[in-house]
């Protein structure tokens, strides 16, 4: 099929959630992609932070291959091997004890959400019955069920993560949200300590937000987080479904803070393109899902978690943390120097190879000017385009794509 046949069938078929570029990608190697008329791109979107090991890396083809021939799906019902295995590798490369795996960033937050209210649901009543158990509610357990999430923040698009996520505009048309979340202002400790109540059970936050612009926190935010729900009984989650997995130039973004969670939410970068979601937590927490807790049918398959395993070997094995911190710190130089010969380029900030150019002017035009010079890059909340190149760009590839970007800045009038 060519590009205008497969945008027809689209538009006939599929429903209309996607506010799509009138382009159809059908191949990919590394950081290269093309589309079904055979046009060339340099993929600095990178399925959104997902192919991380760039398009097709051989190692988790070869991967998916040889599982896809030995066993594709099977139950939880039954022990499986390489679910096991990857369990392994991102606990021992990690603070976590235990691993669940699901299928998406959205279900991986749905299951820490699930955690945090079992985990509090399961801890020894208070000596003096609180007044509802008085009145014959049979609930053991603390009553403790608020969350508190960070304005600007993206948790999914399910009705619980939909409830955590602090942006009214995905929220709209689906109220009544799920309750007992409450949003604060990022990078803001004092904020959080100010909104727990005797309810609060949880604070969770993308150590650097994604799609809320790229928003790098303080460097000691991280840790007085930690420091105040340690004081208060709060569990810490961590939703690092778009900066972990080496985005950040480290296997997770917390590690740059010195400062582990209870709870941790992977997705996006996990398995090198194959759709995977896993919560990681400590056994403390992790023991509040016993059998019939929790559950999903695809999840950790044989497929999914083959991918997985190949895919964090891959990063932790080619030296693709070391380029993403290296090339990382060449990109975000070569944006920092853009701003003195644009004004409409408000900041720059990035860490790895996650980058946000903040922009006075909309972003979405230039995103479309870069697409038809075979350039893709991506927008996030209307002004900041967002950088998310594979973890194996090179320099050269740096230089191509610069060339391109400033080409289009040249025609911005303001
Ligand atoms: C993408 C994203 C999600 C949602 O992941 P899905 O796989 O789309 O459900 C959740 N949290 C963060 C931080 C994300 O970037």
């Amino acid at each position: 099929m060519n590009t205008q046949e497969i945008i027809n069938l689209t538009t006939k078929y599929i429903a209309n959630t996607y506010n799509r570029f009138p382009i159809a990608l059908v191949r990919g190697k590394g950081c290269k992609v093309w589309d079904a008329d055979g046009k060339e791109y340099l993929d600095f979107v990178a399925g959104l932070a997902v192919c991380n090991l760039g398009h097709c890396h051989p190692k988790v083809v070869k991967a998916i291959q040889e599982q896809a021939e030995k066993l594709i799906h099977i139950s939880n019902l039954y022990h499986i091997e390489p679910q096991a295995q990857l369990a392994e590798l991102l606990c021992k490369n990690s603070f976590a004890d235990k691993a669940f795996f699901c299928n998406s960033g959205a279900e991986a937050n749905e299951a820490a959400i699930k955690l945090t209210r079992k985990y509090f649901k399961d801890k020894p009543v208070p000596a003096e019955p609180a007044p509802h158990l008085m009145r014959g509610i049979k609930q053991g357990g603390e009553n403790k069920f608020q969350i508190i999430t960070m304005e600007k923040s993206f948790h999914g698009r399910t009705m619980a993560t939909l409830a955590a996520t602090g942006q009214k505009k995905f929220q709209q048309g689906f109220e009544p949200l799920l309750e007992k979340f409450i949003y604060v202002p990022f990078n803001d400790v004092k904020a959080v300590a100010n909104a727990i109540t005797s309810q609060s059970a949880a604070v969770m936050v993308e150590p650097i937000q994604g799609e809320g612009g790229v928003n790098i926190p303080s460097e000691s935010y991280l840790k007085e987080l930690k420091a105040l729900c340690k004081e208060k009984g709060l569990l810490l989650i961590f939703d690092e479904v778009q900066v972990g997995m080496g985005r950040t130039g480290k296997l997770f973004a917390y590690e740059h803070y010195g400062v582990t969670p209870d709870i941790m939410t992977l997705a996006k970068g996990l398995a090198g393109g194959v759709a995977i979601g896993c919560m990681l937590a400590t056994d403390e927490v992790a023991k509040s899902f016993v059998p019939g807790t929790h559950a999903s049918t695809f999840g950790g398959n044989p497929l999914a978690t083959a991918a997985g395993i190949a895919a964090i070997k891959a990063v932790l094995e080619e030296g693709m943390l070391e380029n993403c911190q290296k090339v990382g710190k060449y990109l975000l130089e070569k944006l920092h120097k853009l701003k003195a010969e644009y004004p409409f380029i408000k900041e720059v900030r990035g860490k790895g190879l996650i980058i946000g150019m903040e922009l006075t002017v909309s972003g979405a035009d230039i995103v479309r000017a870069c697409m038809e010079k075979g350039l893709l890059i991506n927008c996030t909340s209307d002004t900041i385009l967002r950088f998310i190149p594979p973890l194996i760009v090179t320099e050269k590839e740096v230089d191509e794509m610069m060339k391109i970007l400033i080409s289009i800045l040249k025609t911005i009038k303001v």
